[in-house]
């Protein structure tokens, strides 16, 4: 704490990012990167990018590449907005739809004034964080004990939710047809927006037929957010954005302009539009992260640990006879750093993101090892 800081400041409970260690090699399964490169035709784009332009502000609109999302989504360039990663559009996603508890109602404001956002009890932990940052009441809604989330718990009034479908990070995702249940009855009841958080749609979902972004046309209280950083394996880049109605991107806008304009950077344009055109690369990859992810699934439940079905690109599972911090600690001094939450429910697991083939091999090993201990 210090006397400069003013209350909200104070108030803050900020995000503790997975580690990057940067003294020791790992085996790194604890933030969701993806384990291949970016296509070369992103390395070689951005090369070419980093020029004399480089003097020059980038376009606030992110134009081009939006033109690039909305012809592969389906989607119109007017229902597309980019920014700084999914976290920033998030960010500015709780800010513009999500009322604050000391938010004067406005004429004209929707009946969500004052009521809860839901998110999931075991979710994305930012959700927790904008929220507080942006002094927006919510209440948690608890997964079902399979881990899975229970559409009819969010068919409540409410002032708005957030759900990751798949839901991070059990890995578990809920129909399209459960989803649209959820939409439909949040725009008939005056609710406010559903914010579905696709972080990782494309290890499973998309080839399921089931993202929410289908929905966009008839549902102007949707947004589907998405990123760069799983998929794409550009976490390093920073670009996410976000699929809805006119007015919801012009929410967005309101708030991006009250900011930053410029919250995507010239390389950063450059790379995403390029990695939007090399499609053929990033099916490849993120075939062998699937094919990867339920080979080792199989592994472990041979071994006796317990896991959550994954349609993502990491894993939730339980050591036998070990806690999670147990666990986390001996796979560290092994050389192999996964991700522990300690939170309840979720406190006995750890979340493994899904590596190379040869990585995910010294994983199994060190976790026969770890058993047999
Ligand atoms: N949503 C979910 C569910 C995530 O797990 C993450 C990554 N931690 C993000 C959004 C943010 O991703 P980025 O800011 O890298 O686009």
């Amino acid at each position: 704490m210090s006397v400069f800081w003013n209350s909200r400041t104070r108030n803050l409970d900020p995000y503790v990012p997975g580690e990057q260690p940067r003294d020791r090699r790992f085996i790194k399964l604890n933030t969701n990167e993806n384990p291949y490169p970016p296509s070369p035709l992103v390395i070689e784009t951005i090369r070419e990018a980093a020029g004399e332009e480089l003097r020059r502000y980038p376009d606030p609109e992110c134009t081009e590449l939006r033109e690039l999302i909305a012809r592969k989504y389906g989607v119109k360039e007017e229902q597309v907005f980019v920014g700084n990663g999914s976290d920033e559009v998030l960010a500015f996603s709780f800010g513009a739809f999500f009322e604050p508890l000391s938010g004067a109602a406005c004429p004209g404001s929707s009946a969500a004034v004052s009521r809860p956002v839901l998110f999931p009890d075991i979710t994305y932990s930012f959700y927790h964080i904008y929220a507080r940052l942006w002094g927006i009441p919510c209440h948690t809604v608890a997964l079902d004990d399979t881990f899975s989330v229970r559409a009819g718990d969010y068919r409540v009034p409410s002032g708005g939710l957030s759900l990751p479908n798949p839901n991070a990070p059990t890995g578990r995702a809920v129909s399209l047809a459960e989803l649209r249940s959820i939409i439909e009855y949040q725009y008939r009841e005056g609710g406010g927006v559903v914010i579905v958080d696709e972080a990782y749609r494309d290890f499973g979902l998309v080839q399921a037929g089931e993202s929410a972004v289908s929905l966009i046309d008839e549902y102007p209280n949707l947004l589907t957010v998405h990123t760069f950083s799983k998929s794409f394996s550009l976490a390093g880049l920073r670009v996410g954005f976000a699929i809805g109605s006119g007015e919801l991107l012009e929410g967005l806008r309101r708030i991006r302009d009250s900011f930053n304009s410029y919250t995507v950077d010239r390389l950063a344009l450059a790379g995403a539009a390029a990695a939007i055109a090399d499609s053929a690369y990033y099916e490849g990859i993120n075939r062998r992260v699937m094919a990867t992810r339920d080979r080792v699934s199989l592994a472990l439940t041979s071994l006796g640990f317990d896991l959550i079905p994954s349609l993502t690109n990491f894993i939730l599972v339980r050591v036998p006879g070990k806690s999670g911090a147990e666990a986390f600690k001996a796979l560290r001094e092994r050389g192999i750093l996964a991700r522990h939450f300690n939170q309840d429910r979720i406190q006995d697991f750890l979340r493994v993101s899904i590596g190379t083939d040869e990585e995910m091999d010294v994983f199994l090993t060190e976790c026969g090892g770890l058993i047999r201990e």
